[in-house]
């Protein structure tokens, strides 16, 4: 079979070795830790899991409309209003199966060959193949570390061009998890009130998962933009509900109706049962969410603090989502006790997996070296036996 030339166009994605390793290492019998998940380690909460059972119960396993339950729908509306300060109305909202589907029909809806997307830098690794699938160019900003790898309106400004579709803002980022404050988000407006073409794509999914910060959506700091904004979430990973694979957006009414349009001919709606436990996620007692955070807190801490420790490691600290991005540029040009010198982030993630048995994921993936990703969406045990073959093997580096 001779594949679509599409295809070529798609990197595999740079972690793939990685996991691939730290798998075959477990099946040997390795005692690998993961950093890598991109999930919470909680279980969906017991209430949200019965919610889905009733449904299966009474009957709720038939198709719904394409984007999403009116009960769901209602709730998500529910949530925008009482959460984020945002009114959508039903036909503003679409449910897909995860955040992933609801970015993907946003660029196929809306991409022509060659329109240009800005993706800031660090990303998360699927939104520039998204783009590439839909046949349109990602044009990446480098966010500095100094600013908490946070783009600036004059990042922005030169990266505009009259083929700028979108622009991609991801708060709290995957994997720096920086956040947005209203007046960076402002900033922002004020660069795109000059362009009333350019569409703002802002993917939330990280909203509930965020330390000592209030957590603004961009169209809430940004009003003026309301129409001209996507607003991107799902249960993933605040209600712990990955496999659920529950996402959903509020934007505007045409633009919601173009993405049903092709949800409408790929899965038409999510799984009926996820939906009927979203709505009650949604909709439920919420205090569970603060509990949850305050242990990613209490490992967030832990984890900066002794990477911090380790000679030739930097690592700021991040305000949400449950990931940290150390620098390790210090470690590139050693060399291993096997005599294999460190040339890129992506050496030195296998350099960790080979030496401290620790999977993490390499900046490159996320488009910024030289640094690694470490998830603490793990037990503190683990991450702090983690922790300590880390720093061993780091000295070991000559
Ligand atoms: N957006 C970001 C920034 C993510 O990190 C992820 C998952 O890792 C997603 C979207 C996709 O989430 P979902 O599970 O809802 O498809």
């Amino acid at each position: 079979m001779k594949f679509a030339d599409r295809l070529s166009q798609i990197k595999p994605s740079p972690t793939l070795t990685i996991s691939a390793k730290a798998r075959a290492m477990k099946v040997d019998g390795k005692d690998v830790i993961s950093l890598s998940a991109g999930e919470p380690d909680f279980d969906t909460p017991d209430f949200i899991k019965d919610a889905a059972i009733q449904a299966i119960k009474d009957g709720q396993t038939k198709y719904t409309s394409v984007d999403g339950t009116t009960y769901l729908k209602s709730a998500i509306a529910d949530k925008f209003r009482d959460e984020n300060n945002l009114n959508y109305d039903l036909d503003q909202i679409i449910v897909g199966t995860g955040a992933k589907q609801i970015l993907f029909n946003a660029f196929l809806a809306t991409l022509n060959p060659q329109d240009e997307v800005i993706i800031p830098a660090p990303y998360w690794v699927s939104y520039p193949e998204m783009v590439r699938i839909a046949e349109g160019v990602p044009v990446f900003i480098e966010g500095a570390a100094e600013n908490n790898f946070k783009i600036t309106p004059n990042d922005l400004k030169k990266a505009i061009t009259n083929k700028t579709k979108w622009l991609v803002l991801n708060s709290p980022n995957n994997p720096t998890g920086s956040i947005y404050s209203k007046e960076e988000f402002q900033a922002i407006e004020d660069v795109l009130k000059k362009h009333p073409d350019i569409y703002v794509l802002s993917d939330e999914i990280y909203e509930h998962i965020i330390y000592e910060h209030k957590f603004y959506a961009f169209a809430e700091a940004c009003p003026s933009l309301f129409n001209r904004t996507l607003t991107v979430n799902g249960v993933s990973k605040s209600y712990a509900m990955t496999g659920w694979r529950i996402g959903y957006a509020g934007g505007p009414k045409d633009l919601i109706s173009a993405m049903k349009k092709i949800q409408s001919q790929s899965t038409s709606n999510a799984c009926s049962i996820s939906q009927a436990a979203a709505a009650v996620a949604l909709k439920g007692d919420q205090d569970f969410l603060k509990e949850r955070t305050l242990c990613f807190k209490e490992r967030r801490d832990y984890i900066v603090k002794e990477l911090n420790t380790i000679k030739g490691m930097t690592c700021l600290e991040p305000i949400g989502a449950f990931y940290v991005y150390p620098y390790c540029k210090e470690f590139i040009g050693k060399k291993t006790p096997a005599g294999a010198v460190i040339e890129t982030d992506t050496d030195f993630a296998e350099f960790l997996l080979d030496f401290a048995e620790v999977a993490v994921v390499p900046g490159s993936a996320f488009g910024f070296s030289p640094y690694v990703r470490l998830s603490y969406a793990t037990s503190l045990d683990q991450i702090k036996e983690a922790l300590k073959r880390i720093k061993k093997a780091c000295s070991s580096l000559t």
